[in-house]
């Protein structure tokens, strides 16, 4: 037996894996990885992966960067954890200090939890709290658009609209008002910014009738990942800041899986010019390192809550492991290298190249939309192209692209019918170039028949 399987067989005895149906692993391999190393993985038999979907959005200058590694190893020897009420470190410190310096003018709190899901239920529960305290208790419901997904626990599953996820949860979650998503899907970039006024045009209707019971207005700006990679524009963003400021409700950027770079620029809320009410970080944000996520939000939520203890105003929420200095460190270092590699600069000529590489499978017959926003490319696969018919979920068509991609060696991992390449920012030209030819032959095999 390799050892390969030897690890797999022990693995499937004790691990429940997530978004995972076990049964599949009756029949497809599972891959136990020994070492990871820039933008390659390497498993336990020498077989080497290119990382093209960043260790599901995570990581962005590579495993074991020498830079990362040496700031959470100088940092272990000091202190590995602390509690961070009624007590501080250096690390959280710093790292609040440049998140407020580096996002867009007026978010200057940060409220630390330690995984995506965990923010937006902060960002949730803060939203909701400050209306109650500033006298406004009929003021507790949300807003989204549709096809958005923001974490996996009950608030979180609540505001995302991918029926995979939430639907055999409905009766557990909250009562959320949905208008339909602002997705150029299947136009020509030109096109985009008119089916978002369509579209926004539905949003101004729902703000109309529902300001007087909304807490806030939640949003995975310009790119919806988990829903498919679904991208809208800019404009949509700002138009939305301006009608939220007019009703009077919050706007919450879920940038967890957009922030640090993905988009073209440090945060996706830099391109619409404007500052939400709360800033949802996360994954990148220890550079894949460790899990870490945060809240920014501005002095006038920070002040509703400041008060007399007797008041009971506080944010009462915490997590054991929140702002832990390990996960700052890694935080601090993943931040040194945006800036002294100008890797946002940098990243440009790497997504012009993503963007040729993938502009001929445009012409491809089962190929219905190939979109890019920054560093993120996906090509959607279809049954009928003229009219975007999507293939039926159960013909199972990206995991034959996964399952070819794999044997030549790329981490291609698809949304259902959605191949999308999410490189860390240390991938190569030439890396680049296998990964197209291999979305090429994993498209002409999966779409066969
Ligand atoms: C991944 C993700 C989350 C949830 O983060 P977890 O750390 O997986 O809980 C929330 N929102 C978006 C947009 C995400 O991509």
């Amino acid at each position: 037996m390799n050892l390969n399987d030897e690890w797999m067989r022990r693995d499937l005895a004790s691990v429940w894996h997530p978004c995972t149906q076990m049964k599949d692993h009756e029949t497809l391999p599972m891959v136990p990885i020994r070492r990871g190393k820039g933008a390659w993985l390497e498993d336990f038999e020498g077989k080497h992966y290119l990382d093209i979907v960043s260790s599901w959005w995570v990581n962005v200058f590579g495993h074991a960067n020498p830079r990362i590694n040496a700031r959470i190893k100088s940092q272990l020897d000091e202190l590995e954890h602390v509690i961070l009420s009624g007590f501080t470190h250096q690390p959280v410190i710093e790292l609040s200090e440049r998140l407020e310096r580096l996002a867009p003018a007026g978010l200057g709190h940060c409220f630390y939890a330690d995984n995506g899901s965990s923010a937006i239920e902060v960002a949730l529960k803060m939203s909701y709290h400050y209306w109650q305290n500033v006298g406004r208790p009929e003021k507790r419901r949300f807003l989204t658009i549709t096809n958005g997904y923001h974490g996996e626990t009950l608030g979180a599953l609540s505001v995302g609209d991918v029926a995979i996820f939430t639907e055999t949860y409905r009766s557990l979650l909250l009562d959320v008002i949905k208008v339909p998503a602002p997705d150029g899907f299947g136009l020509p970039r030109d096109q985009w910014i008119g089916q978002a006024r369509v579209r926004f045009a539905e949003m101004e209707v729902a703000l109309e009738r529902h300001a007087h019971e909304l807490s806030a207005v939640i949003v995975e700006p310009l790119i919806q990942c988990a829903g498919g990679m679904r991208m809208y524009p800019p404009e949509y963003l700002a138009w939305l800041r301006e009608a939220c400021d007019r009703h009077g409700v919050h706007l919450i950027f879920d940038e967890i899986a957009v922030g640090f770079g993905r988009t073209g620029t440090l945060f996706a809320c830099e391109q619409a010019g404007i500052t939400p009410d709360f800033l949802c970080l996360s994954k990148a944000l220890t550079g894949g390192y460790l899990p870490l996520s945060v809240v920014l939000t501005t002095d006038a939520v920070y002040g509703a809550f400041y008060d007399d203890y007797e008041t009971l105003r506080a944010f009462l929420h915490s997590h054991s492991y929140t702002g832990n200095p390990l996960a700052c460190a890694a935080a601090l270092a993943t931040l040194d290298i945006f800036e002294q590699d100008d890797v946002i600069a940098n990243n440009r000529g790497k997504a012009a190249l993503m963007g040729e590489l993938a502009a001929p499978l445009r012409a491809h017959p089962q190929v219905g939309d190939v979109r890019q926003t920054g560093m993120v490319v996906a090509i959607e696969m279809v049954r009928h192209k003229a009219s975007l018919t999507p293939y039926d979920y159960r013909e199972r068509r990206g995991l034959r692209v996964f399952r070819h991609a794999m044997s030549r060696g790329v981490m291609l991992r698809p949304l259902g019918n959605v191949i999308y390449w999410m490189p860390p920012y240390v991938v190569t030209p030439e890396e680049l170039q296998l990964v197209a030819e291999v979305t090429q032959e994993g498209i002409d095999l999966a779409t066969r028949g």
